[in-house]
């Protein structure tokens, strides 16, 4: 059986006892969150939120791609929600590749070169990467200026978040 027939089996489980079938679209702590994909970051445990409570946006690395900015777009905008939440995190694979270095061992594992896509956004640094973030989120015109865009770094080995503090040329803007 492969691992996706075995997900299909727990999700008859999971329906057999459903009941949240009566949630409304938007999320109900009008929050959304952008997060790295890695699979020891379970960003609902983590933050003690419930289905039906919060937007969760992930890619590699947490980074505000044009995406990612879509969806925290349209997740204020058609759908309420008045803070940001940026979480990267410790031993993150992103630090351990440079763009360049992928880009090349794909396309010769491939055999041909691609447009897309453009940039893997690989960093060294996790603290200036979640800066960066934040500051791709609050310089785009379209997220309003009240909207609290706060930057965290999860530490896998112990559960905790540590706020990384956003530059002086962002706290001052
Ligand atoms: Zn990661």
């Amino acid at each position: 059986m492969s691992t996706t027939d075995e997900l299909l089996r727990a999700n008859e489980r999971y329906a057999q006892s459903f009941n949240l079938g009566h949630l409304p679209m938007p999320p109900a702590r009008k929050v959304a969150v952008l997060a790295c994909m890695d699979a020891r970051l379970t960003v609902e445990r983590i933050l003690g939120l419930d289905t039906g409570e919060a937007h969760i946006i992930r890619n590699a690395g947490g980074i505000a791609t044009e995406d990612a900015l879509r969806s925290l777009l349209i997740s204020h905008h058609l759908l309420g929600t008045q803070e940001f939440l940026i979480i990267n995190h410790t031993d993150c694979g992103m630090l351990t590749f440079k763009d360049e270095d992928l880009r090349n061992r794909v396309e010769k594992q491939a055999g041909t070169a691609t447009v897309a896509p453009v940039h893997f956004h690989a960093f060294d640094d996790l603290e200036s990467n979640v800066r960066r973030q934040i500051e791709r989120v609050r310089s785009h015109p379209w997220v309003p200026r009240q909207i609290p865009v706060r930057g965290f770094i999860y530490d896998v080995k112990t559960g905790r978040l540590r706020e990384v503090q956003p530059s002086a040329k962002t706290a001052a803007a």
